[in-house]
């Protein structure tokens, strides 16, 4: 089916508040410009991430109740433990509160001063552990995926030259191990092919150099794979993932996306050494290696969702919802990042917002403007995101992006609607979006709480 309907039936409803236009002119105001900075209670349709947004189903509900609180050897961790094991397939998991706690400890254990970490593409608390360590990020990512009207079945791919011309350049002895990230959540959610993660691996161990994934979204990159590559029709997600995870040495998790879980992560890898390490760095920043951070209860609800991550009609529906939003927006004539990836829909602001310069900030004018006119939330993916370079000047991303983010089993195809005829009706008279500039700036991760003010009077001329 092209749009399948929702695999499950709704037991417990949340209200959502309304605003109107002059409400939300002052509450926009208010929060800077700054979408992360809106109260949710303000928000109609709250697209701003994937992460942590899930609904949790009532089993997992269920799941809470039996929550096994002891300091060590919680029941809960040795079901996660065997669930990880199982449907990853990896030897030793150390759980974490999210997934930047198992990137801190990853980087810490990996990463030598003037190192380089070859990825495919950055993400931002990623690249923040790798620099934070000492290290350097590499963009090897092939080219399509900063190309947003090029069409492509695996745009997050690693390009395998740019990866061989870094390992001959720094000399392998200096990569310790490159990232993949699956799917690539700054690229739009493009997915990595099971060939593409093949060569890497036979790349990478010729050369002694391991094999990290970034896991994050791993099970929406398995369907992909079914879907579009040759010899994958017939398998089902549960087996491609673990086929996928086969070819790494060991993962970071964020449990907020493909578990299904509103907090929670891991750490898994192969390598019994790294284990030792990663436990005895585990309890300085995230608590026993029985729970890392989390409650018995999360780790029970992550067990539990684990499993319904990789049910066939869940997933099916979940990539299929997305691409619904994006085919609406795109037989509109909305410029989109193409094809549509599986968490979310990106608009391309520089062709949304073509009177407008990089240094007017389009896609945080863009996020501002869709939520002025209809109370729905998106998130800027562009140079406010990319932040600044060493010598102080914007870091300009090619890609100036606004992420229309589906929560996972909380939206139906109706709220899709919705969102596709606000941004279709702010289409039409883009001419009157202002830039922005900066009025506070953090100085790291400064999409997270930077304010801004509209160059021109207002946002949206009257
Ligand atoms: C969310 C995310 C992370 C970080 O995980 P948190 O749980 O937010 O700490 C890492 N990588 C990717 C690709 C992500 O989307």
């Amino acid at each position: 089916m092209k749009y399948p309907a929702e695999p499950f039936k709704i037991k417990t409803v949340e209200t959502i508040e309304m605003t109107d236009r002059e409400e939300r002119k002052e509450i926009l105001k208010d929060a800077g410009y700054n979408t992360f900075l809106l109260p949710s209670k303000n928000v109609y349709i709250d697209l701003l991430t994937d992460s942590g947004t899930t609904a949790m189903s009532d089993k997992q509900w269920a799941s809470l109740m039996i929550g096994d609180e002891a300091y060590g050897g919680s029941e809960n961790w040795f079901r996660l433990e065997e669930t990880v094991k199982e449907i990853y397939g990896f030897d030793h998991v150390v759980p974490t509160h999210q997934g930047r706690g198992a990137e801190n400890i990853l980087s810490q254990i990996m990463i030598e001063e003037g190192d380089y970490i070859p990825g495919n593409m950055y993400f931002t608390t990623t690249k923040a552990h790798q620099e934070l360590n000492g290290g350097e990020f590499v963009d090897v990512i092939v080219d399509e995926a900063h190309q947003p009207d090029v069409k492509g079945d695996f745009k997050g791919n690693v390009d395998i030259e740019k990866y061989k011309n870094l390992i001959e350049e720094v000399g392998a002895e200096n990569i310790p191990y490159i990232n993949v990230a699956l799917t690539v959540n700054m690229a739009g959610g493009q997915p990595v092919s099971m060939e593409n993660i093949k060569k890497v691996k036979e790349i990478s161990e010729k050369n002694d150099i391991m094999v990290m994934s970034d896991a994050t979204r791993c099970v929406e990159n398995a369907y992909y794979i079914k879907e579009r590559e040759d010899g994958y029709q017939d398998k089902s997600v549960k087996e491609i993932l673990k086929e996928m995870m086969n070819h790494f040495d060991g993962a970071t998790m964020s449990g907020k996306k493909d578990c299904m879980v509103n907090i929670g992560g891991f750490l898994a890898m192969n390598d019994a050494d790294m284990y030792q390490e990663a436990t005895s760095l585990v309890v300085v920043y995230e608590g026993m290696p029985t729970y890392g951070g989390m409650a018995g209860r999360d780790m029970e609800a992550m067990a539990t969702g684990i499993r319904e991550s990789v049910n066939p009609h869940y997933i099916e529906h979940r990539i299929k919802q997305v691409r619904y939003l994006g085919d609406k927006l795109e037989e509109a004539g909305i410029p989109i990042i193409k094809p549509v990836g599986g968490h979310a829909v990106f608009i391309d602001a520089r062709e949304f917002l073509p009177h407008l310069s990089q240094d007017q900030l389009p896609a945080q004018a863009l996020a501002a403007a869709i939520y002025l006119e209809s109370g729905v939330r998106s998130m800027e993916r562009g140079v406010v995101s990319a932040g600044r370079d060493a010598d102080g000047t914007h870091h300009y991303p090619k890609l100036e992006t606004v992420r229309l983010t589906i929560p996972r089993r909380v939206y139906t195809y109706a709220h899709m609607d919705v969102v596709a005829n606000a941004v279709i009706d702010l289409y039409e008279k883009r001419d009157k979006i202002s830039g922005l500039e900066f009025v506070y700036e953090p100085p790291t991760l400064r999409f997270f709480t930077s304010e801004f003010e509209p160059l021109n009077d207002q946002l949206i001329a009257e």
